[in-house]
């Protein structure tokens, strides 16, 4: 049964960079590339949620690099495109040995030996009242003894610099709303753990927090259904255009968009018109 739409993190700041992106990845649904880097995140998030399958004195980085290979081949006969990624087995063999790098930067922030999650890749949804659905999958949640939790989040890119993040820091306080509602209990604290370069951040978010993250999703909400009933999502020109799937779409560098009604993008977002 198809899911009802949702706003998640990425959506949500997909809308923040530049709505036009935000309407053609979530409501005109365009194909996109395969990204050789989301992949590898891909691949390095499977290796690590199966590594708390195995006994805790089994989660070595041995044993999450040999569960490399097997998780692409599991990837793969899902997705037999994503071959397309590699020119040849050298550059596979290359891609994996960064894949392994970032393994082995995990295991310089963590021992999984001591660490006994009560969730992996969990999903969870609230509805906002009178507001969006919200959606989301936490890489990892702990809860203590005390019942306090930890939800951490891996990245497989680099420790933002000082002021920077505030994508990273919006989705772990998106979360910790859901968390928050659906368990009654705020998060005592968010881990992003950057396994590029073996950053992290920590946060620790305030009931404050919570309700400036509230109220920051409602307003972004509004400005997205507004902009659904003008049928008129507009190009917001950065230094992230260079990253974009839709350039030859985009006003902003010469294209054109496909058309839009303002019914067929509410129907998209799950609004009544
Ligand atoms: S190229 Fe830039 S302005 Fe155009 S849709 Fe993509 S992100 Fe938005």
């Amino acid at each position: 049964m198809a899911r009802r739409p949702a706003l998640s993190p990425s959506r949500a700041n997909d809308f923040r960079q530049c709505p036009l992106l935000f309407r053609l990845r979530t409501i005109d649904r365009l194909p996109e590339p395969k990204s050789s880097a989301a992949t590898l995140g891909t691949l390095v998030h499977l290796v690590l949620e199966r590594l708390f399958d195995l006994p805790a004195e089994d989660r070595t980085e041995d044993s999450a690099a040999r569960a490399l290979r097997p998780g692409w081949e599991e990837m793969l006969a899902k997705d037999p495109a994503l071959a397309e990624l590699h020119a040849d087995d050298a550059a596979l063999a290359a891609w994996l040995d960064e894949a392994r790098a970032r393994l082995r930067t995990y295991f310089t922030l963590e021992n999984p030996m001591r660490l006994e999650p009560s969730g992996r890749e969990e999903f969870v949804e609230l509805q906002l009242e009178d507001g969006p659905l919200l959606r989301g999958i936490i890489d990892r949640v702990e809860v203590a003894p005390d019942g306090s939790i930890r939800l951490s989040d891996y990245k497989t890119g680099r420790t933002p610099p000082p002021n920077y993040g505030q994508k990273e820091r919006f989705q772990m306080r998106f979360y910790a709303l859901l968390v928050d509602r659906i368990r009654g209990r705020r998060p005592a604290l968010l881990q992003l753990l950057f396994l590029k370069d073996g950053g992290r951040l920590d946060l620790r978010p305030t009931p404050d927090d919570l309700a400036q993250v509230e109220f920051e999703i409602r307003a972004l909400w509004d400005e997205i259904v507004a902009a659904a009933k003008a049928g008129a999502f507009r190009p917001q020109r950065s230094k992230l255009c260079d990253w974009c799937s839709f350039k030859e779409l985009c006003p902003e560098f010469g294209g054109t968009p496909p058309a839009l009604s303002p019914e067929r993008a509410l129907d998209a977002l799950g609004v009544t018109a």
